[in-house]
């Protein structure tokens, strides 16, 4: 058996009837732009939102749990889930490794009621929408090209032909934009967090911006 995160372990909520019905988010957007830093503040901010732990064939970073930030899986546990239809979606990303959504989880949490957000790279949103057209897509954009660029020069993780690389990328899902039912300009983390919120449909009134 996989080993599921630990959010789905607890038990499900029920939705209450009064709630409109849950919705699936997927968040997109190029490299560096800020998905990271809108994530972190959406679960300082709407812990009730569920948000999705993918599965990757990538090593593990330092600092990264397996099982928090992602499950980390070797290529034979990948491609026995991906065959076996577990993964609601999967993709390589940047040209090496892959990232894929397990099914069951999203699935569980959508029929209790929780709102589900996901942070996939394009081909993921694309196979999302596919497969449950009535989820959400959202793209965040970097207030500009020059900052996006700039923003992935300063945070200085990635080597010089790795930023090439995902600048490729980045141009490719920027010409994608228009797929999208909503884009968000991360021009400020907490006010773009709180239009993504407002779009799933979480109420942001009276929540402290500054945690
Ligand atoms: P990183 O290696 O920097 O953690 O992630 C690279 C990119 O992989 C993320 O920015 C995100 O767009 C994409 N990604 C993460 N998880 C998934 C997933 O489950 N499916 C897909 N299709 N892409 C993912």
């Amino acid at each position: 058996m996989n080993r599921l995160p630990p959010e789905v372990s607890g038990e499900p909520e029920t939705a209450s009837p009064d709630v409109a019905p849950a919705r699936l988010t997927v968040l997109s957007g190029p490299t560096a732009v800020g998905k990271g830093t809108v994530m972190a503040a959406m679960r300082r901010r709407a812990p009730e939102v569920w948000i999705s732990v993918s599965a990757t064939t990538r090593p593990a970073r330092p600092g990264e749990v397996d099982g928090v930030h992602y499950l980390f899986l070797t290529e034979e546990r990948f491609t026995e889930l991906a065959e076996t239809g577990r993964m609601l979606e999967w993709a390589v990303v940047h040209g090496r490794h892959r990232y894929g959504t397990l099914r069951e989880p999203v699935e569980e949490m959508l029929r209790t009621g929780r709102p589900v957000f996901l942070e996939l790279d394009l081909q993921g949103a694309r196979q999302v929408r596919e497969a449950m057209p009535d989820c959400q897509l959202v793209f965040l954009a970097p207030p500009s090209w020059e900052e996006m660029v700039r923003r992935l020069t300063h945070r200085g993780t990635e080597t010089a032909e790795e930023r090439e690389r995902r600048l490729v990328t980045a141009r490719e899902e920027m010409a994608a934009a228009g797929e999208f039912d909503h884009v968000v300009v991360n021009d400020d983390v907490e006010r773009a967090t709180d239009e993504v919120l407002r779009l799933m449909g979480v109420d942001t009134r009276g929540m402290a911006s500054d945690g």
